[in-house]
């Protein structure tokens, strides 16, 4: 039933194909690999099947993308800021149909795929108005020369990314690449690559040139490791979780090429008891249970003073409680299942380590996995301390854990006691601790008073394990190039220099 759906949904897309392939200098080329299963999170029946994607792509990929990269970066970049915009147009105009699609393959509900297909049209529009606007400086330098700096693209850069969030970040990553002038091998999460290959096919719809966009499909362990080691590449941004981004770094590395890492998170939402509760609360949902806290940025740590603190979680449980879980294409639903078998057989091992550790399950006739066929987890209020495992390592799911503290020193120790910076945000009606704690927590998005508001034009990574290099906004266009500094000597009779500027006579 899903495939003959999805099938469907993409024939606009690849016109009669009946199987995945992978997107490459404007021509669908299936693999022969081993076949990757994808299973329906609603009812744990088997989704689609297809083979993995050839060694040979990884050729086939680096040739295409290389000649895309020339011709683009020769169109003016007022062409190319046109270009990007039709994109934006383009999903605008098939966005009900993406978000289906996004929906059946990533199991996230309709009403999130709709959302963010929209953002990604957004993305494509942001950085169209960046492409003629990326433009370079002079530097006032004492000496005779006229010094100026420009950007120029790196090449070609591949992407890889995850399954949580996969037409979110195809956007997110592929829009900055192309406006600043690169070509993209972009491998998403085997479990959901069809938003990634329709996207793939509206970049090239709206005017930009075959192979600028090529999307492989296959596993991360076989042609995502030999595109890393093979392809003719300038750069690897990866977005996944931090055992893969240690190790696709370190395999970058050996080939001298820099890398981005966009990684997980366990991040702190603190909650002072001055703070308009009633809005706290329901932004304690949201940043948790949102995505069924499939998200890098969850606030799974929810810190509340000690003196609201029993009051909060029952609170925040019960509401947990009135959540609708179920079926992601039910545009009723809220919370959707788990995404895969193995993420949900992490957050059930992690809910149980949690309540054999001593965290207590908060809420009256509260029950983390419902009996129920498909990947489900209720959303989950936990108590404990932050020494916790389950306070430390990132979950995935719908599943918090409450600290208490007792004041604001010891806010921001707890909120610091964690080897991950991705977010935080803190709850209260002080305008000044909202700024010293905004200050103290070393993270790379924080928010006051509010959690999980993101935006292309704003820049976004993390600290420590969370991750290096920042996508969105202005910084996001200097991660995908290169500065240089040219020197032009202006003086009528040029001092006789020897090395950095000393003098030859
Ligand atoms: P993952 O690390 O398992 O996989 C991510 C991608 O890496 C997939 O495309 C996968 O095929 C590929 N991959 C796996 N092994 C590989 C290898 N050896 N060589 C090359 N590629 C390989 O992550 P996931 O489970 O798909 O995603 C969940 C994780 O992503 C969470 O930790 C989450 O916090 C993180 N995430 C971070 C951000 C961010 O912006 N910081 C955003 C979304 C998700």
């Amino acid at each position: 039933m899903s495939m003959h759906k999805i099938i469907e949904l993409m024939q606009p897309f690849w016109g009669d194909r009946q199987v995945i392939a992978s997107y490459v200098g404007g021509e669908f080329i299936a693999g022969h690999g081993t076949p990757i299963e994808v299973r329906n999170a609603h009812d744990d029946s088997l989704m689609l099947s297809y083979p993995d994607a050839d060694q040979s792509l990884v050729e086939v990929a680096s040739k295409a993308a290389g000649t895309a990269q020339q011709q683009w970066w020769a169109m003016t970049a007022q062409a190319r800021g046109r270009a990007m915009y039709q994109v934006g147009a383009q999903i605008r105009q098939h966005s009900e149909a993406l978000a289906q699609i996004e929906s059946l393959s990533s199991n996230k509900p309709i009403r999130d795929a709709q959302v963010e297909v929209a953002k990604v049209a957004e993305m494509f529009e942001y950085y169209a108005g960046w492409a003629d606007k990326l433009h370079g400086e002079v530097i006032p330098v004492p000496t005779s020369h006229l010094n100026y700096v420009t950007y120029e693209p790196l090449g070609t850069v591949l992407q890889i990314t995850p399954w949580n969030a996969p037409v979110f970040t195809c956007g997110w990553q592929v829009a900055p690449a192309i406006a600043a002038g690169n070509a993209v091998i972009l491998k998403p999460s085997e479990l959901t690559v069809l938003s990634s290959l329709v996207i793939g096919v509206l970049v090239e719809r709206a005017g930009v040139p075959k192979g600028l966009v090529n999307v492989v499909a296959g596993f991360g362990h076989s042609i995502g490791q030999q595109l890393i080691a093979g392809a003719d590449i300038r750069k690897v941004v990866f977005v996944g979780s931090p055992a893969t981004g240690r190790h696709i770094a370190s395999a970058a590395a050996q080939r001298c090429i820099p890398a981005v890492l966009e990684l997980g998170g366990k991040s702190a939402n603190i909650v002072f008891a001055d703070a308009d509760l009633d809005v706290a609360l329901r932004g304690a949902q949201a940043a948790i249970f949102s995505g069924a806290g499939q998200s890098c940025v969850s606030g799974s740590r929810l810190l509340v003073q000690a003196s609201i603190f029993d009051k909060f979680t029952q609170a925040l449980a019960s509401a947990a409680q009135q959540f609708v879980v179920g079926d992601p294409s039910d545009p009723q639903t809220q919370i959707g299942p788990i995404n895969n078998p193995k993420q949900y057989s992490h957050v059930k091992t992690m809910v149980e380590r949690a309540l054999q550790d001593g965290a207590q399950l908060v809420g009256e006739g509260a029950e983390p996995v419902p009996a129920k066929a498909g990947y489900y987890i209720n959303p989950t209020v936990l108590a404990g301390h932050n020494a916790l495992h389950c306070a430390q390592e990132e979950i995935f799911g719908p599943v918090v854990v409450a600290i208490p503290f007792e004041d604001e020193a010891e806010a921001i120790r707890i909120a610091n006691d964690s080897r991950f910076g991705l977010a935080g945000a803190v709850w209260t009606r002080d305008v000044g601790r909202a700024h010293r704690v905004a200050k103290q927590v070393r993270a790379g998005t924080f928010w006051v008073n509010g959690y999980k508001t993101i935006h292309v034009s704003s820049p976004f990574g993390g600290y420590g394990e969370s991750g290096y290099g920042r996508s969105s906004g202005l910084d996001a266009l200097r991660e995908y190039s290169e500065v240089k500094s040219v020197w032009v000597e202006t003086a009528a009779i040029p001092a006789a220099s020897f090395g950095y500027g000393a003098s030859l006579e």
